[in-house]
């Protein structure tokens, strides 16, 4: 617990990065760190890489997201795309940005929510950076291994193939939508827009079940099938009474004026993973919700093409 008028400016970077770290227990493949210059620790077979951003104002509000939640979201959305390449996550790396009068206690909150994710990914926190600048901004780096597998991309899908998800889509849209609105929020959604319930672990298991491509949903269903369809250049049908409806966010739909399906399409954020399979070979755990014709790219849903992105798009407005 930090002084009440303590802010950053008073801690120091030391200080502040102390109690960023303070009683980190770390596994033993982890050999240097952190502490060191860099981060040492052995991984088996090929290194996946991944690096995603959280800038206040562009990916999150304080007033919106509490800071334990988002150090869940960041360590959260980081690790899903390690695991949407088949590999098994291994360290995470943090780039913190903060500003000078900031309370110390939303970075130890913020850290808080980190490691707890960690423990939940499975995943080491070797090291980071931490500087002051105007706005919030944490970055997360995730390294993942292989184990002998080969990186399961975008491009692997054929028709013929089965489509599936693993995990939930929708749910964090429809929290964001009634924040938004300024309406009361379940606190189920609101969990869900605070911080994901990726499904850890799947990426490899459906890497071994033999996937032929496999995305993690961040943008929207629709949006990230369309990266795969245009990566392996196949049509991709989807069933959307595949995809049952919630009662909660059934009942947000109604309040905002959409349709329910529209959150389960295109809403981002919840990190789901779809993947495409040979079929009969979809894995327990996975719904499947569609399949895989040939070419032109796209996406279809219920013989439809979507109208729009289908998605979550930084750079469109
Ligand atoms: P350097 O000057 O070598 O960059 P720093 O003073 O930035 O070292 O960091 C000291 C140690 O603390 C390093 O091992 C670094 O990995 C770790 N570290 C710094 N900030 C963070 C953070 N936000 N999360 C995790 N580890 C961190
Ligand atoms: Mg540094």
């Amino acid at each position: 617990m930090s002084r009440p008028d303590e802010t950053l400016g008073g801690v120091g970077e030391f200080g502040l990065i102390d109690r960023i770290l303070a009683g980190l227990k770390l596994p033993p493949q982890v050999r240097i760190s952190p502490g060191d210059d860099a981060a040492v620790f052995s991984v088996v077979g090929d290194v996946v890489a991944t690096t995603d951003a959280f800038v206040e104002g562009v990916h999150f509000r304080r007033s919106w997201s509490s800071p334990k939640a988002l150090g869940r979201r960041v360590v959260a959305a980081n690790v899903a795309d390690v695991e949407a390449m088949g590999a098994r996550p291994v360290a995470l790396l943090l780039a913190l940005c903060v500003p000078l009068d900031l309370d110390p206690d939303w970075v130890v909150d913020f850290a808080a929510g980190v490691r707890a994710e960690c423990d939940t990914a499975g995943v080491a926190l070797v090291g980071g950076d931490t500087t002051r600048s105007r706005d919030i901004t944490a970055t997360g780096t995730a390294i993942g291994q292989l184990e002998g597998r080969s990186p399961v991309t975008r491009a692997g899908a054929r028709p013929g193939d089965s489509v599936a998800l693993r995990g939930r889509t929708g749910w964090a849209a429809t929290g964001l939508a009634l924040l938004a609105a300024g309406v009361e929020v379940p606190l189920s959604l609101a969990d869900a827009y605070a911080a994901p319930l990726v499904p850890y672990g799947a990426g490899a298991s459906a890497a071994t079940a033999g996937a032929t491509s496999m995305i993690d949903v961040s943008d929207g269903l629709v949006a990230d099938l369309k990266h795969v369809a245009r990566a392996s250049a196949v049509a991709i049908e989807l069933d959307s009474s595949a995809l049952a409806v919630p009662s909660e966010i059934r009942a947000a739909a109604e309040v905002v004026g959409l349709d329910p399906r529209q959150f389960l399409l295109t809403g981002g954020e919840d990190h789901a993973l779809a993947a495409t399979f040979p079929p009969e070979a979809v894995p327990t755990g996975w719904l499947p919700i569609g399949r895989v014709a040939s070419g032109p790219a796209a996406v279809r849903v219920d013989g439809a093409d979507w109208p729009g992105s289908g998605g979550w798009d930084h750079f469109l407005r």
